[in-house]
């Protein structure tokens, strides 16, 4: 991936934010991440399913993303992504015998997470990837394991005075091939002109840079930005969709999404899964973590 200036900027600011967490909570919330995290020793799979092959392995293939604050950003210096979804990855991987350093993530990006699935590039994918049925019919969803909203970001002052979607109508908005904020503005609110990137980086960068008047997408993935902006940039804080997060893993894997649910609701209940948000994306936005979802085992 073409790493911008921008992007290398949001990571130096993730970075920044990392160094000053020196707190005591932020110590805290790391050691149990750690902890909780620990990779299963002696645990054994089912023979043939995809859990006693990935342990067998010893690696993982994981696709996210690379570019979004709090959630898959990659660290230049480490050349490892960061951020509340890899941590969620990695206690799978803990879970299924498989260290930290020995997952080897992949960028996907919002429109490229289906076939990077059906192909087998990827073993799962943990991307701030929307359950919806479109996507259901191609792949499987295990979780959710967090609930965003579509939200709206814009120069700060908010010039345009956008306050809503409907407030988009005559103006230009970015997005994302692929994602469901970009399917919502063309099937709902027409009257605005869409400006369609891979990643959301670029739709900071095309704001900055005042060729769009706002971006469109999930409100934590906006917070993110917003948090890089060096108060360029604001959210608006008017959530008007429900998008809940779930693990991307091959259609018919009946086995993995329940072996991934169960870890899912086991992080949930002994901390890991608040003490990574608290990490990373709770970090950046000041917030703490939510009451988890319920798995849905559908
Ligand atoms: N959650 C939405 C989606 O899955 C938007 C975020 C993204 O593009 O990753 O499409």
């Amino acid at each position: 991936m073409r790493i911008t200036r921008y992007a290398a900027s949001l990571a130096a600011a993730g970075l920044m934010l990392a160094a000053c967490g020196g707190s005591e909570a932020g110590n805290q919330a790391e050691d149990q991440a750690e902890n909780t995290a620990e990779v299963q020793e002696d645990v054994e799979f089912e023979a043939g399913t995809t859990m006693a092959e990935l342990n067998e392995a010893g690696t993982i293939t994981i696709g996210t993303k690379f570019d979004q604050p709090g959630f898959g950003l990659l660290n230049p210096n480490t050349q490892d992504p960061e951020g509340f979804d890899v941590e969620i990855a990695t206690i799978i991987a803990a879970k299924l015998g498989i260290a930290a350093e020995d997952i080897e993530w992949v960028e996907t990006v919002s429109a490229n997470r289906e076939p990077f699935l059906q192909n087998g590039q990827v073993d799962m994918v943990v991307a701030t990837y929307t359950i919806n049925d479109a996507r259901k019919q191609l792949i499987d969803f295990a979780g959710p394991y967090y609930e965003a909203g579509q939200d709206i970001m814009v120069p700060e002052g908010n010039p345009e005075g956008i306050e809503g979607p409907d407030d988009l109508a005559g103006k230009n908005v970015c997005s994302v091939e692929g994602s469901t904020p970009a399917q919502n503005i063309r099937d709902n609110y027409p009257q605005a002109t869409l400006t369609l990137f891979d990643v959301y980086s670029k739709c900071a960068d095309a704001l900055a840079a005042g060729q769009v008047d706002a971006v469109t997408t999930d409100n934590v993935i906006l917070t993110g930005l917003v948090a890089g902006s060096d108060g360029a940039f604001e959210l608006v804080g008017n959530p008007f969709t429900t998008e809940p997060y779930g693990i991307g893993v091959p259609k018919g894997d009946d086995q993995f999404r329940d072996f991934i649910n169960d870890v899912l609701e086991e992080s949930f209940e002994d901390g890991s899964w608040e003490a990574a948000w608290d990490d990373t994306a709770g970090a950046i936005s000041g917030t703490e973590a939510p009451e988890p979802p319920s798995v849905d085992r559908y």
